[in-house]
């Protein structure tokens, strides 16, 4: 199953053979083990090479600087070793950063190129560029610099680049980008990479690109480093919920929000999560508005441990101590990935994103990695018999928890539970008592819960077995209709 998924994934994704890129750069690219485009490169790529002007919102680490470099390099003239292409970035690291993926992209394709920095000298940069380039990589100072000391023609310079223009701008180059488009009479192309556009951005946008292309991948909350995208694969012929469990055994989280697509599907998944014994609660539209308020501030306090909620959770609200949310369902728009996902990380702390991934939610999984270049981390789902593993220990050390905490008990259970051990129905016994205290007050035989379970979602009734009998099956019949299941099979 898991390899499965991770073959499936990117079945379907744009290669870089389909975008048209030539042989050289093909070569490059595999050599530098780029499998597929990432999304920012996808949408770059056919519009840059034709030449249009591009406005991109992109965050550094979704591969922007391929998007910009492959499509640049396909459009050089490599038998003019004049400076056709100059790109500007805000410090010395990134340029020369930028200037070690041309260099890596370009070099089959006959690529020459210079970075040009601040705080070194600058013969060594003069050498390179009276021996020739195609490619400029430097920061806004050192190029006007280069420029003015005659080093640097800019008469065959086409296409300029802006990498990080918002930090160009913050960093107080603006008067230096100005300068540099003034010396740049024969430019005809503009791409402009940014993670936010601000004012003056945008007038700088105004004033010299052309009707840009406009991209925007930012993907406002998703930070790859501090979320963690984690996927785990559903098997579908097995339950759904079961598997939810299992994660949850596994994961263990303090708090989440487990995300579900339909409002009846909370209140399944609620329901049979209290059933088990989880401090679980759901949130959907058909609860009241105070009701509604109630839940939420409890999760906020921390108490409440698991908020089972439709999309009306996703949006806005701050629980910033959320160190978990979980996608039962993945949502068909990848947007919305994003915003649930919001939920957790917030404010420079770490969080988890875990998705529920069978074959049937592959579509929605792959538009989500693609839209915002990330690739989600496929766990191992752990077993039936290793979750059951996993509660009972969890179940017993709570137990042994409560009894070292001076537990005062009656003589008279402590007297039940030595005959209790002793009877040849032991287990199935315990079971019922372990049942009864994880999910409230014992139900009446005709399986009507007694007055004070409100707060408890109602006990299936005992004909349809015991806490196992979900629509999965699993050999839940067993003890069909008489009575709990017994665990040693003695039905
Ligand atoms: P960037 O956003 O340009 O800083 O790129 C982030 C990282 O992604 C760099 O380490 C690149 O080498 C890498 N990268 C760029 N394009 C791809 C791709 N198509 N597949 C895998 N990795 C890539």
């Amino acid at each position: 199953m898991l390899d499965e998924l991770k073959t499936d994934i990117h079945a379907e994704l744009p290669t870089f053979e389909s975008l048209g890129l030539p042989e050289p750069l093909l070569r490059a690219v595999r050599e530098a083990g780029y499998e597929r485009p990432m999304a920012v490169q996808a949408a770059c790529l056919a519009p840059a090479r034709e030449g249009r002007d591009l406005v991109v919102q992109s965050r550094t680490g979704s591969g922007k600087t391929a998007a910009f470099a492959l499509p640049i390099l396909h459009r050089i003239r490599y038998e003019d070793r004049r400076p056709q292409v100059l790109v500007l970035a805000p410090t010395r690291e990134l340029a020369l950063q930028v200037h070690g993926e041309f260099e890596r992209l370009g070099r089959y394709a006959g690529l020459q190129s210079v970075c040009i920095y601040g705080g070194t000298r600058f013969g060594e940069q003069i050498d390179r560029l009276k021996a020739g380039v195609h490619v400029v990589v430097g920061t806004p100072g050192r190029v006007l610099d280069h420029y003015r000391r005659g080093n640097f023609r800019t008469d065959a310079v086409q296409a300029i680049i802006l990498d990080e223009a918002d930090e160009m701008l913050s960093a107080g180059f603006f008067e230096d980008i100005r300068k540099v488009f003034d010396m740049l009479t024969g430019l005809k192309q503009v791409l402009l990479f940014s993670a936010t556009l601000p004012m003056n951005l945008e007038n700088l946008i105004k004033r010299h690109m052309h009707d840009p292309v406009r991209v925007d991948l930012s993907g406002e909350q998703v930070s790859v480093d501090r979320i963690a995208n984690i996927a785990y694969p559903v098997d579908t012929t097995g339950a759904r919920i079961r598997t939810l469990v299992a994660i949850i055994e596994a994961e263990d989280p303090v708090a989440a929000i487990i995300f579900c697509n339909t409002r009846q599907e909370t209140e399944v998944v609620a329901k049979y999560l209290r059933r088990r014994g989880y401090d679980a609660e759901y949130l959907n539209s058909d609860l009241s508005q105070t009701a509604r308020e109630e839940v939420m501030a409890r999760i906020k306090a921390g108490r409440l441990r698991l908020l089972v909620a439709t999309d009306i959770a996703a949006r806005g609200i701050d629980i910033s101590l959320l160190p978990c949310v979980l996608h039962y369902d993945l949502p068909s728009d990848a947007q919305q990935y994003i915003h649930r996902t919001g939920r957790t990380g917030r404010v420079d702390r770490s969080g988890r994103a875990i998705s529920m991934v069978s074959v049937r939610d592959l579509q929605a999984l792959k538009r989500i990695e693609w839209t915002y270049g990330i690739r989600l981390t496929p766990a191992e789902t752990p077993t039936r018999e290793e979750t059951l593993k996993m509660l009972a220990d969890r179940r017993i050390r709570e137990f042994k928890e409560r009894l070292d905490a001076g537990a005062v008990i009656p003589e008279e259970f402590v007297t039940i539970a030595r005959e209790i051990l002793t009877d040849p129905e032991a287990e199935g016994l315990v079971s019922l008592l372990v049942d009864a205290y994880l999910s409230g007050p014992i139900t009446t035989t005709n399986g009507v819960p007694d007055g004070q379970a409100q707060d408890r979602p109602p006990r299936p009734p005992r004909s349809e077995g015991h806490a196992d009998s979900d629509r999965s099956g699993g050999g839940g019949g067993r003890g069909r209709g008489r009575g709990p299941r017994r665990p040693g099979g003695r039905g």
